[in-house]
């Protein structure tokens, strides 16, 4: 009796740990108009939607203009979203490479600010850049001034602290979709939850390892057929193993997210590229596996889910 007791006061403690863990989940590229197999565009938005809404989530979505917004058709899913209470921001409009030196600093700066002009009537709208490809700048000059032009515009980085590839096991289930209608999807959602679950291990033990303590991390997920159809499951997972979801205006009220002056330049996750210029091993994210290992693994399940 004493030793379950024992073990129960011991596993209280230990879900009571867990449960202090957090995260917020961002999608990016939406919304997209692409057809797809399985359900249409709408179809894909309204999924997204329902997941969220349904189990009392914000997300934040980081628009791309030229990949539907700037269509008539691209103006109904950006008004579902922020009519359900989700939260609308900036990822240009041509998802340009800011340290590509052919990226102009000035066509930089007009992107932002017709994005801005696209997205900012709308509730949801909040003053959030997400830089493409998670990439900020090739070269101080051009850095600090993107900087200072943000600034300016009482603009804020989304930075990402989980960068986890969602995209590539997108690809592939799209492809499998495509060869085979009648596709089961059961192993994709656990190749997908267990692929997410790595990466949030991961990314938490490495800002354990800066900070000394939990940060609220921010999930970099895309507007694509994948999380229409699993996003509700990503949710319920994360709940699952005692994290809470947090709105992504949460996460990035830490200090974690306003280190801009201090890490040199971003490339990929906040806390990757923070442990980086403080000298901190990025050994733990050593576990969480390649992104060439998550292509490969999603190549094979779709080779094997081929019609026979
Ligand atoms: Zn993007």
């Amino acid at each position: 009796m004493k030793r379950t007791l024992a073990f129960f006061t011991l596993l209280v403690l230990l879900t009571g740990h867990a449960s202090a863990q957090r995260v917020a989940i961002t999608l990016d590229d939406g919304p997209m108009l692409e057809r797809t197999p399985l359900m249409s565009p709408r179809e894909r938005n309204d999924a997204i939607v329902r997941h969220l809404t349904s189990r009392g989530v914000q997300a934040m979505f980081f628009v791309t203009v030229n990949r539907g917004a700037d269509r008539p058709e691209g103006r109904q899913p950006l008004g579902a979203l922020s009519q359900a209470g989700q939260l609308v921001a900036n990822h240009t409009v041509t998802h340009p490479d800011f340290n590509d030196p052919s990226t102009r600093l000035e066509d930089f700066e007009a992107e932002v600010d017709t994005c801005d002009a696209v997205i900012r009537d709308y509730a949801g709208y909040r003053r959030f850049l997400r830089f493409p490809y998670l990439r900020e700048g090739a070269q101080d000059t051009k850095r600090d001034a993107i900087r200072a032009f943000l600034r300016e515009r009482g603009y804020r980085i989304g930075y990402v602290s989980i960068d986890d590839s969602d995209w590539l096991i997108d690809e592939e289930l799209v492809a499998a979709a495509k060869s085979n209608p009648s596709l089961e999807l059961a192993p994709w959602r656990s190749l997908y939850l267990d692929h997410l679950w790595r990466h949030a291990q991961a990314y938490d033990s490495l800002a354990r390892s800066i900070y000394g303590r939990e940060v609220p991390q921010v999930l970099l997920l895309h507007h694509r057929l994948l999380n229409a159809l699993f996003l509700g499951d990503v949710i319920d997972m994360f709940r699952a193993r005692g994290w809470s979801v947090i709105s992504p205006e949460e996460a990035f009220s830490d200090g974690a997210y306003k280190v801009a002056p201090r890490i040199p330049r971003l490339d990929g996750s906040v806390l990757e590229t923070t442990a980086q210029a403080l000298g901190v091993s990025l050994a733990p994210l050593r576990e969480m596996g390649s992104e060439r290992q998550v292509g490969e693994a999603a190549a094979a399940l779709r080779r094997s889910s081929q019609q026979p």
